[in-house]
């Protein structure tokens, strides 16, 4: 883990807490019980923002400020027991709700993806060792959205933690679309800069579709350029520079938890150019029989009584009851929703597009939301910069199917 400067908390408190409390989410931890502990001397924000770092293993810790630090160290905030998952508690308190008895396995994309993180640090410090160069990732954020900018701190953080070369470009709700478009040339000259972001949605008076086409097919990090997603459809084209993260997330659960994939079937909800599309075609380019629902799709349930394998990109809470899977089937619950609970602070609590309780009973392996696909798009993200800094030194890329046809 590592404590890096940035602004400081006092001055940032309430954005670092929506920051600590999606870090939270991501990574399936439970804020009551970190608050719970916190020392009266330290503030809570900080205690626990640094706790969801350490936890998730691979956030960066916010500044803290020196007086805080004479008080509470974060040697003692490492400690054994201080940091304790869902799955501890659940054992703790005798309960068995995250493993149950007779249920799916779970897949933990929060250790597959910090088991990639990991793996990515090593990636880095061979790159910078042995061939000189540093991958270097940009991220260019417009306005102030609280979930952009969240999710932009976030994945600056994962960045640095793993040792790329950063550059953060930030421009307010009324910049032009020519200055962004400088701005993107700008990077795409930049020899440190392997691979940009621009955080989507941009303001309506930007065309999206121009400032996106405007990042160099070799820099496009998110991998949505056409050329990336052609050659992700052509069956012996040439491989993507980049695979959009979320589905390449989805891929690598499946691999990682040994789920077989040629010859079955699978059905894909979801047809967008961010998540089902890409999908399914990483699905078809390893040999599953695909099929893509969308919301036209007649008797959705039969479609999906039949699938071996279900990725749900719908972004419908619980659309998708228990009974409509088959048993023993994977499912990945891609949706990221929010459902009323009463029994929280907030009053509501994420859920994915599966209804969890019911499918955990037959499924044979199952996503949970939060703490199952989420965790994954960053690590992706992470692995892409890497490729493009391989490409861009003539190196091969870091393989993402094992047992691809095509690509
Ligand atoms: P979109 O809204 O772009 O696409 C949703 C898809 O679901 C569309 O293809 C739509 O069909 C289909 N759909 C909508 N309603 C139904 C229905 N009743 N029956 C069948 N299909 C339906 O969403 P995204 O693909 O961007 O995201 C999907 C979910 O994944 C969201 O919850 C989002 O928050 C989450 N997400 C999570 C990420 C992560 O990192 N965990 C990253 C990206 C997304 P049609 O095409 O006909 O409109």
């Amino acid at each position: 883990m590592l404590l890096m400067n940035g602004p400081g908390l006092r001055n940032d408190e309430h954005k670092d807490i929506d920051t600590f409390k999606l870090c939270m989410a991501e990574s399936g931890f439970q804020i009551k019980d970190f608050l719970e502990r916190s020392s009266d001397k330290v503030p809570k924000f900080a205690t626990a923002t640094c706790a969801a770092g350490a936890a998730a293993g691979s956030f960066v810790v916010p500044p803290l400020r020196p007086d805080y630090l004479s008080e509470l160290s974060p040697a003692s905030l490492l400690a054994p027991g201080f940091v304790r998952s869902r799955t501890v508690l659940a054992e703790e308190k005798g309960e068995t709700s995250s493993q149950p008895a007779a249920g799916a396995r779970i897949i933990d994309g929060k250790s597959v993806a910090a088991q990639i993180r990991a793996e990515i640090r090593s990636q880095v410090d061979d790159l910078k060792s042995q061939h000189g160069t540093t991958p270097g990732l940009a991220v260019v954020l417009v306005g102030n959205r609280t979930d952009s900018s969240t999710y932009v701190r976030m994945k600056k953080r994962a960045a640095d933690e793993v040792g790329f070369y950063s550059v953060d470009r930030t421009f307010p709700e009324s910049v032009t679309e020519d200055q962004l478009l400088a701005c993107v040339h700008e990077l795409n000259t930049d020899p440190k800069v392997h691979g940009i972001l621009v955080q989507l949605p941009l303001p309506q008076h930007i065309n999206e579709a121009r400032v996106l086409e405007a990042i160099q097919v070799d820099k496009d990090v998110d991998g949505f350029s056409a050329q990336n997603i052609g050659n992700l459809c052509l069956r012996g084209g040439k491989p993507p520079l980049a695979l959009p993260c979320t589905p390449a997330g989805c891929i690598e659960l499946l691999q990682r938890s040994e789920i077989e994939v040629s010859g079955k079937e699978a059905v894909v909800i979801g047809r967008s150019n961010i998540v089902g599309m890409p999908v399914a075609h990483l699905l078809q380019s390893m040999d599953a029989t695909v099929t893509v629902c969308h919301s036209r799709s007649k008797d959705l349930a039969a479609h999906v009584r039949r699938a071996d394998i279900v990725i749900a990109a719908i972004g419908r809470a619980e659309m998708v009851p228990g009974d409509w899977i088959k048993p023993g089937a994977t499912v990945i619950d891609v949706g990221v929703n929010s459902k009323p609970a009463p029994e929280s602070k907030k009053g509501y609590k994420l859920c994915g597009d599966v209804d969890f309780d019911g499918a955990v009973k037959v499924a044979g392996a199952i996503t949970p939301v939060p703490g199952g696909v989420g965790p994954m798009t960053i690590a992706m993200l992470l692995k892409n910069t890497v490729n493009l800094a391989r490409h861009a030194q003539g190196l091969p890329r870091l393989p993402l199917r094992r047992k691809a046809t095509g690509t």
